[in-house]
């Protein structure tokens, strides 16, 4: 694990390179004598390796680490709250709709992936990012839109924006103009790998919240994969996030609409051999998870609607 100082008290900690996933991201932000880790990794990786490296800053990780926030539930970010936890007895925070996924570790593949018996087999054998192998934990307190956080004279605003899964929220640090923007917004915003939405999410909502983070007035962006943008590359960050959600739902639409009908089996093969947008290549189906929250969205906006056969038509 690499980690440094970004600007003065904040601290990124960079997992191993993981393939699709690129380098995942925790964050440690200090002020005076407390501190307050985000988003702690894998169970391993930065995980528990966050704790050698509180105690390499001076900190006492039993004393010091007053929270651990969770911008979402997924296992490549919350996998190491649980062991922190243990350690440093400070409280996990994380939003009420994924706070199943601390205290129920496999809800994750349970109820946010859409996976057929063999894909459910194959995760158990997983050694990948989104690798469920830690034990439930206790949330300490869940978090609402519009809650503050305070770490010493850092004060945090909770941004709940739902689009990557129904819980996650970004983190504002105002007087630094700083965001932790989780996997809501991160560093390549079309990359197909980076691009998806659990089951519980919604790219609706997604463009929404993207929205409001937009409006803030943001000189470092900190995002939960890869490494945190600075100053004004940071709008276009945000205008390329968006750009890419309605490219996404035109291409969905487009495809629909020239073939007429079609189920979820024939979208995912026409849009693959069309190529017409970015589709990830995992073995976790989050393509097929994409495209199914999309067609929600689709449907919930009056453009198109799916019969008992699961049969989409535009309207
Ligand atoms: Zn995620």
């Amino acid at each position: 694990m690499h980690a440094s100082e970004i600007i003065p008290g904040v601290y990124v900690a960079k997992g191993k390179f993981a393939d699709e996933f690129g380098f995942i991201s925790s964050y440690l932000i200090v002020d005076g004598d407390a501190a307050i880790i985000i988003d702690p990794g894998t169970a391993g990786d930065p995980g528990k390796e966050m704790l050698d490296f509180v105690r390499t800053i001076g900190l006492n990780p039993k004393s010091d680490i007053i929270a651990i926030l969770c911008t979402h539930g997924h296992p490549d970010h919350i996998g190491g709250a649980g062991i922190i936890r243990k350690t440093t007895g400070a409280p996990i925070m994380i939003h009420k709709k994924d706070a199943e996924m601390v205290t129920d570790p496999t809800s994750f593949i349970k109820t946010r992936l859409r996976l057929d018996f063999g894909g459910r087999m194959k995760m158990k054998v997983d050694t990948g990012p989104l690798r469920v192998n830690y034990r439930p934990a206790e949330v300490g307190r869940t978090l609402n839109d519009g809650d503050i956080i305070e770490v010493g004279n850092t004060t945090l605003k909770v941004i709940h924006t739902g689009g990557h899964s129904a819980g996650h929220c970004s983190f504002y640090d105002a007087g630094r103009k700083m965001l932790f923007s989780g996997d809501e917004v991160n560093n390549f915003p079309n990359d197909p790998r980076k691009f998806y939405v659990d089951l519980s999410g919604s790219l609706t909502a997604r463009r929404a919240g993207i929205n409001r983070l937009a409006d803030l007035v943001v000189e470092y962006l900190m995002p939960s994969h890869d490494v945190a943008h600075m100053l004004s590359e940071v709008s276009l960050q945000f205008k390329e996030a968006r750009d890419g959600i309605i490219q996404f739902q035109d291409a969905v639409l487009s495809h629909l609409t020239a073939r007429g009908e079609a189920d979820l089996e024939q979208m995912i093969f026409d849009i693959q051999q069309a190529r017409s947008i970015p589709t990830p290549t995992d073995d976790y189906g989050l393509f097929t998870t994409t495209l199914e929250v999309c067609l929600r969205d689709l449907s919930r906006a009056g453009l198109i609607r799916v019969d008992g056969n699961g049969i989409w038509r535009p309207i």
